[in-house]
């Protein structure tokens, strides 16, 4: 049961998508097959952007493709660091050739927007860069204020929603963000392979206006966006039956509803989270700021934090995450993404992790996390 930070699981629907014959990547059918998945990959990212496709290979490549296609050697660029994805962000934007100016905050703890808005009018960007949902801290980003603060400016906003979207609320239309991409093993619920982006017109064109060639010509989006939109040029021969999973992952969110899923995301978190907090666990994201689909948890005292993990897999066949970078050793990460996040997944995480800490001679003030977590909504859970 993958419950870390991705893979997350899987449905037998998408499985099975997966197992189609496959069609030419030129196809009319599979073109078809093409439409219709950027056309829900707007409705998902709720978005009318035209440039919105998946790109070919895993989250990162989506990060890298959102900055080799917009920044030229020499451009000034904000990153917002608090995290291993923050960093990773800096490292490819410094690849490309990019002044980074970083607006670095704990690990752990939100970015304050107006320092990234001050920072934004002392050098005035061509981007500045953010991550929704810090896969490494389990903190949760706003972005709102942001995107209306930045659709006044000539700054690009640019957000990485791997772990956000699917799981819950991303608008890139209504918070003005302007490129935005993701990860299929996430919320979404379909195997690693690709990651959907959009582009807003504004970003089209900086895009097109870009002095250099793309470093990257894999990920060049003037040359792949010929493929996805109407001259159907060849570029590289698309993963067929990726886009088959996605193509049935995003039905099956749709199926559901994203308000629906947000409500089940959000719901299955707060039931951890009390459950956790029964047994004296604590949760080290202050509460308004947790990730919905990723939960840290602070490793008590005298704990093996990995004993722990590898028990919890050879005994119950339930993989977690550890913390890295600074957080190693101290947190455990617990994934509740897409499919993965359901109320018996919770429940039968709480008795084994309940089991699994008693053996590592963990003191209790009390047992039944369990318990706790299927009782009605908590005095503690924050209002919706
Ligand atoms: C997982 C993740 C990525 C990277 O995705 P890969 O699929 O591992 O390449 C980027 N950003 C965030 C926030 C993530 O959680």
């Amino acid at each position: 049961m993958l419950l870390g930070p991705g893979p997350s699981p899987v449905p037998a629907r998408v499985l099975r998508a997966l197992s189609a014959p496959l069609l030419g990547h030129l196809d009319p059918e599979f073109l078809a097959i093409m439409n219709e998945i950027q056309q829900k990959l707007r409705s998902v990212f709720l978005t009318s952007n035209q440039l919105t496709i998946p790109v070919s290979g895993t989250g990162s490549a989506g990060m890298e493709a959102c900055f080799v296609n917009f920044v030229d050697p020499g451009d000034r660029v904000v990153i917002c660091i608090a995290g291993v994805f923050g960093e990773r962000m800096r490292d490819v934007a410094e690849r490309c050739g990019a002044q980074v100016t970083a607006v670095e905050t704990a690990w752990g703890t939100v970015i304050d927007v107006q320092q990234v808005v001050e920072t934004v009018r002392k050098h005035k960007p061509k981007l500045a860069a953010i991550v929704h949902g810090e896969t490494s801290t389990g903190v949760h980003q706003e972005i709102k204020s942001l995107g209306n603060y930045l659709a006044g400016t000539e700054t690009l906003l640019l957000v990485d929603c791997v772990t956000s979207l699917g799981g819950m609320p991303v608008r890139v239309d209504d918070w003005k963000i302007d490129i935005a991409y993701s990860g299929t093993q996430k919320c979404l619920s379909a195997p690693p392979g690709l990651s959907p982006i959009t582009v807003s017109e504004k970003a089209r064109e900086v895009m097109r206006k870009k002095k250099k060639k793309s470093q990257s010509w894999y990920l060049d989006l003037n040359l792949v966006e010929k493929y996805w939109g109407e001259d159907r040029t060849y570029h590289h021969t698309a993963p067929v039956s990726m886009e088959y999973a996605l193509l049935e992952a995003l039905n099956v969110i749709l199926e559901e509803g994203l308000e629906a899923r947000w409500k089940r995301h959000r719901d299955n978190h707060l039931a951890l989270a009390r459950g956790l907090a029964h047994i004296g666990l604590q949760l080290p994201v202050a509460p308004h700021h947790r990730l919905w689909s990723l939960n840290a948890v602070s490793v008590p005292e005298g704990i093996n934090e990995a004993g722990v993990r590898r028990q919890l897999l050879r005994n119950f066949g339930i993989e977690i995450g550890g913390g890295l970078g600074p957080l190693k050793g101290k947190i455990w990460r617990v994934g509740l993404m897409g499919h993965g996040s359901s109320r018996p997944n919770v429940l039968l995480f709480l008795a084994a992790l309940e089991k699994t800490l008693l053996d590592h001679g963990y003191r209790f003030s009390r047992s039944g996390a369990a318990q706790a977590a299927i009782e009605s909504q908590g005095p503690s859970d924050p209002a919706p």
